[in-house]
């Protein structure tokens, strides 16, 4: 059994990709040829945001967003202590002080409430992360920007497709960024990534500073980056985003499958009334978690953990001065969660053996 089944989806849209990659071998335009437009308006549309900019990846998505909100030294960024690493990465990169505030264990993404107490005279910004497929309640987030004059990034790179009361992620911050890595729910077949905004002067910088800065041919009006995203990647994401509606609809039905099969005898993440997850990943909570991932592996069921170590505990943290971070809710998520298989086309056979093997090995 895989853990996501790449393949399965493949098989489903193979005549078209294949045709997609022939065209852009064909027309010859391998860096922003004509797919990136066509894909941006695609995903602007789809998420329902005035701009959609694509890039390298989630990761250069994240310092873009900072490079062109002017984020940077002597400036404090609150955002999760649990997360992926590019996250903690990108705002210590760009010289900024990241301030955490600690997550909501029903959730898993960061404490709104707790927020507020971490603004200083120096933030400039907040950073959610919408972890495993879900929104924090980014209107509260918004809001409270608002109050203090802060922007916001909504790191998506695991929630492209969620919703919030009707509103998409990566519609609604002052610049969101999202991943198109392969096992992201929306993936392409290599890296990708794409920066979304409502602000046209900030789509236009965005657009500037993925391609070194350049506001016309060897004309740079700012210091950039080379993070286009690959003509060819774009042109494998608009076959992928057309499926990409009813793959949401799919994962909806694997999580309530579990969710049923788990409700009173498991914790599972919780999705907040009014808000849909697109599930990058099914995350449960279990006691003695090495010795449970042991167990489902012998029984031939792959597991991950998303995250093992919050970042105010990576080495690098520690040696850039966050060794006294005290974040009690992270560190009890770090330690006791497990992702289970997930993908749209999981077939309920599989789903049912990874069902039983849950329930046999908790204990
Ligand atoms: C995957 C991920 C990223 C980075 O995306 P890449 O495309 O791999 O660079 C950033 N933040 C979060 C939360 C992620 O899950």
């Amino acid at each position: 059994m895989q853990f996501i089944d790449l393949k399965a989806q493949y098989a489903g849209i193979q005549d078209k990709i294949q045709k997609r990659f022939n065209d852009v071998m064909e027309h010859g335009m391998y860096i922003m040829g004509p797919e990136i437009s066509e894909l941006e308006k695609e995903l602007a549309n789809y998420v329902g945001c005035k701009h959609a900019i694509g890039c390298a990846n989630g990761t250069d998505a994240l310092m873009i967003a900072m490079e062109t909100l002017g984020i940077g030294k002597d400036d404090e960024v609150i955002s999760t202590p649990f997360t992926f690493f590019a996250t903690g990465e990108t705002i210590a990169l760009k010289g900024a002080k990241l301030v955490f505030a600690d997550i909501d264990p029903d959730t898993y993404n960061i404490d709104v409430e707790k927020i507020e107490e971490k603004i200083t005279s120096k933030t400039k910004a907040i950073i959610p992360v919408s972890l495993y497929g879900q929104m924090p309640d980014m209107d509260k987030i918004m809001e409270l920007a608002k109050k203090h004059g802060l922007s916001v990034i909504e790191d998506a790179a695991q929630s492209f497709g969620a919703e919030m009361r009707g509103k998409k992620s990566c519609s609604v911050a002052t610049i969101s960024t999202t991943s198109f890595f392969p096992a992201k729910p929306l993936g392409c077949y290599g890296d990708g990534g794409a920066l979304f905004t409502n602000d046209e002067s900030l789509a236009k910088k965005i657009s500037e500073i993925r391609n070194h800065g350049q506001s016309k041919r060897y004309t740079h009006t700012s210091l950039g980056y080379n993070s286009r995203l690959d003509t060819l990647q774009a042109a494998i994401l608009l076959e992928k985003l057309a499926i990409f509606p009813k793959e949401v609809e799919l994962r909806q039905e694997v999580a309530k499958r579990y969710d049923e099969a788990f409700m009173g005898k498991i914790k599972t993440t919780k999705v907040a009334d009014g808000f849909k997850s697109v599930y990058a990943q099914y995350t449960i909570e279990v006691d003695n978690r090495d010795e449970f991932c042991e167990k489902m592996k012998a029984d031939g069921i792959p597991t991950a953990v998303h995250y093992p170590v919050p970042i105010h505990h990576q080495p690098i943290f520690k040696d850039l001065g966050y060794a006294n971070i005290d974040m009690p809710l992270a560190d009890t998520a770090s330690q006791r969660v497990c992702s289970l298989p997930m993908h749209p086309y999981m077939s309920v056979d599989d789903q049912m053996k990874v069902i039983d093997a849950v329930l046999k090995n908790i204990g």
